[in-house]
């Protein structure tokens, strides 16, 4: 197994080495709940193969794959009506923390209109 996805912590998660909280899965992602939620609900979805983030050149299929899940998850958490925020971080400077591309959904509560 190459040295990247052995080490990552959701690559473990996909493989089920580390558990989480699974919210839906399907052949290309796995959503599962955040492990310190900064909302009633805080869902991430990763997909299944390792991609660091936007700059790693993830596929088209990939991306597309990644952002048709999302609606189907906001729907199982309750929030497809309500709304949700959705955040992706690249690098640094965003404030990635985990080293392969996930998406955050934000639901529950009202966000505001500001965006940072
Ligand atoms: P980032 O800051 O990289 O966009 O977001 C990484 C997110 O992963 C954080 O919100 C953090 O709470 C979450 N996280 C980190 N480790 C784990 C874990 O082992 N399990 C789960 N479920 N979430 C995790
Ligand atoms: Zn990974």
């Amino acid at each position: 197994m190459h040295e990247l996805t052995k080490d990552c912590i959701f690559c473990k998660i996909v493989r089920g080495e580390i558990p989480s909280k699974k919210v839906y899965e399907n052949e290309y992602v796995l959503a599962f709940d955040d492990i310190a939620p900064q909302a009633p609900v805080h869902t991430l979805i990763v997909p299944k193969e390792h991609v660091v983030n936007l700059e790693d050149n993830p596929s088209p299929e990939l991306l597309a794959h990644l952002f048709d899940a999302v609606h189907t998850v906001a729907e199982i958490k309750g929030v497809a009506e309500s709304g949700y925020r959705v955040v992706q971080n690249n690098g640094k400077d965003a404030g990635q923390t985990v080293s392969h591309l996930h998406v955050h959904i934000f639901g529950g509560r009202s966000f505001g209109e500001g965006m940072v």
